[in-house]
């Protein structure tokens, strides 16, 4: 996505009318909202969102479009802890027939499926992920070059599991889970020495494991170009 398709998209502003939400473990929850069928993004991509039902400071955050356009709905997946900032109060306070204002879609954080791809997710950054491999899963989208998805989590919690188990049966596409920075880099390596400059990367998670991994693939002569980021700041 181009910055001026991005530019135009700050535009599309819409209502989404809050279905359900549920937790995924002690402290991530997921929030799902009506998809209109005008309402289209591109697995991977986010959209900023607005508290319209009470007034509260800092309205606004960007969340990933954690499902794929495919599945039919709008889900965000997000970590509260237990003093929530005044934003993750009032989403837990939504109650049906309520609605959250989404500007957007947003970013170009999405694999081409002709280059072999390295997906790395630290703890929440998982979302874009789940959105890019189950909208292959959901298409049968025949992908040309092998998917990996590294999921480190040092608490082990990872969320979605069984779906990405079962996405995992793809020919092309494999997860390893992971709970230590050395496993990963091990991974890192072996991927990067098998594809040497062929290979796309993709990381999402806080910013300061983006900037570090971001930082390590550099050092190891893998090009700025092919390395795409979502830095989630806040955690
Ligand atoms: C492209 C993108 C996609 C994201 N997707 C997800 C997602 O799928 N799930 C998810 O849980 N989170 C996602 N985030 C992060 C999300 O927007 C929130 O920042 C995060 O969830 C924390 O929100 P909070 O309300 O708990 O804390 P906040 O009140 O937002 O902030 C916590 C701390 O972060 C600092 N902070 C806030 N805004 C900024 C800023 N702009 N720059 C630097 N520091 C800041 C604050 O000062 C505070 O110390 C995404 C962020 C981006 C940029």
């Amino acid at each position: 996505m181009s910055f001026f398709q991005d530019a135009l998209a700050m535009f599309k502003k819409r209502d989404l009318l809050f279905l359900e939400s549920y937790k995924e473990t002690e402290d991530v929850y997921t929030f799902l909202f009506q998809k209109e069928n005008d309402l289209n993004w591109k697995a991977g991509q986010h959209g900023l969102f607005t508290i319209t039902h009470k007034k509260i400071k800092n309205k606004t955050r960007p969340f990933t479009v954690a499902s794929a356009p495919a599945e039919g709905v709008v889900r965000i997946s997000t970590r509260i802890s237990e003093k929530p900032s005044e934003f993750k109060q009032a989403m837990l306070e939504l109650k049906q027939g309520m609605t959250i204002n989404m500007t957007g879609p947003l970013g170009s954080f999405n694999p081409e499926d002709n280059k072999p791809s390295l997906l790395i997710a630290g703890g929440i950054g998982i979302t874009p992920f789940r959105s890019i491999l189950k909208q292959i899963e959901l298409e049968e989208k025949g992908i040309k070059k092998p998917m990996q998805l590294l999921y480190l989590d040092s608490n082990k919690s990872f969320i979605f599991k069984d779906e990405l188990d079962a996405i995992a049966n793809h020919p092309l596409i494999s997860v390893t889970y992971l709970d230590s920075r050395d496993g990963l880099y091990q991974e890192i390596d072996t991927f990067t020495t098998l594809n040497e400059g062929d290979g796309q990367y993709f990381i999402a998670g806080s910013k300061s494991m983006v900037k570090s991994i971001s930082d390590f693939l550099k050092s190891n002569q893998v090009p700025k170009k092919n390395i795409k980021k979502d830095a989630f700041y806040g955690y």
